[in-house]
């Protein structure tokens, strides 16, 4: 089924003012993602933040089934979080590592992520090893299958990276890991909300991604799935008296769904957001909103690929909607700043984000312009048109 554009149009009230290319930023918000946020602050002004949670109550608790849905998971198996980083390093800190134990990534692993790997390395003797790239750059699952021995503790990947459209094949890493019985960790932050992200079609234990993205969700949310049967055997880092009741004075007791990985106080309104942010992507149809930003992906790569000077930098036979690029050595924010003067939004992508990668290919801070969906045909041509004539000045 294809999308209605003008519809799609209408009920974005961001496309009024700019081109947003900025989807791996923060996608723009859908007005019923918008209304649902400042309903819930309007009644916590007027009733008061307890009152309005508790009339609430009922929409709030289908957040967890609608992730559950957009995620193919049981709803005890989700958590809420402020943002994914935050769900992500609640799951990794709860493994635990011993000396020689092995964390399998990617070269194209986030900043976030690999840092955090360094640390648990420098503390627990685990060793951090990167999994081969096939010629075109992507994951390669044959060289994962000949990693894997009895000290493969976990193998924690990015399926689209924050520096590229490059897709790493999540369902094929997740074949091997069932069968070894090796825990997987998915960091999907740019894939959700842009195609589908079921972790039954995945083989994930533990996923984790943003809902401020190609979901279009508001800022400062995120969320955490955990297989049920690891679940049960993983106490998060930290815990409060949501994650876990304080049952007698020396004694307390783990929530038995992913909830445990939550604390008490949370933001409401945000929640509401994300819940309908989910809800809109389901209802247009994550098959469909692939479709659509596979074609203006397409579109804007033919387009800036006849520019003279200018390079395409994002890897893969099939790439996903983020496309990076660079114009000889001219300044990425200096040409992002005369884009943003021009209406369209962008973004840069600093080598210091994916820096395996940006060393093994000598990579430059990169302009990285993301369409979605609502965007339209005669927006990217429009932003191409611009970015002939900015990248012909010098
Ligand atoms: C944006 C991003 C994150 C972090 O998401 P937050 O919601 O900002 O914590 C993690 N991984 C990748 C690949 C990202 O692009």
């Amino acid at each position: 089924m294809s999308l209605d554009i003008a519809q799609l149009r209408s009920e974005t009230p961001g496309v009024a003012h700019r081109v947003h290319l900025n989807n791996a930023g923060a996608g723009l918000m859908p007005r019923p993602v918008l209304d649902a946020m400042l309903g819930h602050l309007t009644r916590e002004a007027e009733i008061g933040g307890y009152e309005a949670a508790g009339e609430a109550a009922a929409v709030l608790d289908g957040v967890y089934d609608s992730v559950a849905r957009l995620l193919g998971a049981g709803r005890d198996e989700i958590a809420l979080t402020e943002n994914a980083t935050v769900a992500w390093q609640l799951a990794f800190y709860a493994l635990s590592f011993r000396p020689g134990d092995r964390i399998l990534t990617t070269r194209a692993e986030y900043a976030a992520n690999y840092v955090a790997f360094l640390q648990v390395a420098r503390r627990t003797g685990a060793v951090v090893e990167v999994i081969p790239d096939d010629a075109e750059g992507v994951l390669d699952p044959e060289a994962l299958a000949r990693m894997i021995d009895g000290r493969v503790k976990l193998v924690a990947i990015t399926w689209v990276p924050t520096n590229g459209g490059l897709r790493n094949p999540a369902a094929a890493v997740g074949r091997i890991t069932r069968a070894h019985g090796v825990t997987y960790l998915l960091d999907a932050c740019q894939a959700v909300g842009q195609m589908p992200t079921r972790v039954d079609e995945i083989g994930c234990d533990i996923l984790s991604a943003t809902g401020r993205k190609f979901l279009r969700g508001p800022r400062g949310t995120g969320f955490l799935y955990i297989r049920r049967d690891l679940l049960r055997r993983l106490e998060p880092p930290m815990i409060d008296h949501f994650a876990a009741s304080w049952v007698a004075p020396d004694r307390y007791e783990m929530r038995p769904d992913a909830r445990r990985f939550e604390t008490w106080e949370n933001n409401y309104a945000a929640r509401l957001g994300l819940g309908r942010a989910v809800d809109y992507a389901l209802g247009l149809g994550l098959e469909a909103i692939e479709a659509r930003c596979r074609a203006l992906s397409g579109r804007l790569r033919d387009g800036l690929r006849d520019l003279p000077g200018v390079t395409i930098h994002d890897l893969g036979p099939d790439p996903a909607a983020i496309v990076t690029l660079s114009v000889g050595d001219r300044d990425p924010d200096r040409l992002k700043a005369a884009l943003t003067r021009s209406g369209f939004n962008v973004s840069v992508s600093q080598p210091s984000s994916t820096l395996l990668d940006a060393r093994a290919r000598q990579l430059p801070a990169l302009l990285r312009a993301s369409p979605h969906c609502y965007n339209t045909e005669d927006e990217i041509d429009r932003f191409v048109a611009a970015f002939a004539v900015l990248s012909r000045r010098d």
